[in-house]
């Protein structure tokens, strides 16, 4: 009696490796030597990156003192 089942792994698909970056790169922001990850793309570390933010949309509201 074969009852037996056989699970075999299947290579996962050849996909698009993460791009990458030089390594030892450090942050642009003078004094700053953070490392930045071989994956991060920006030139600054999260600490030095400059944050956008979006626009405010709408009127303020006045609150009467
Ligand atoms: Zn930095």
């Amino acid at each position: 009696m074969s009852n037996q089942q056989v699970l075999r792994a299947t290579r996962t698909a050849p996909g698009r490796a993460p791009q990458q970056t030089e390594l030892n790169r450090v942050c642009a922001a003078a004094g700053c030597e953070t490392r930045l990850s071989r994956y991060n793309k920006r030139q600054f570390c999260y600490s030095h990156w400059p944050t956008v933010l979006p626009v405010q949309r709408g009127v303020e509201k006045k609150i009467a003192a």
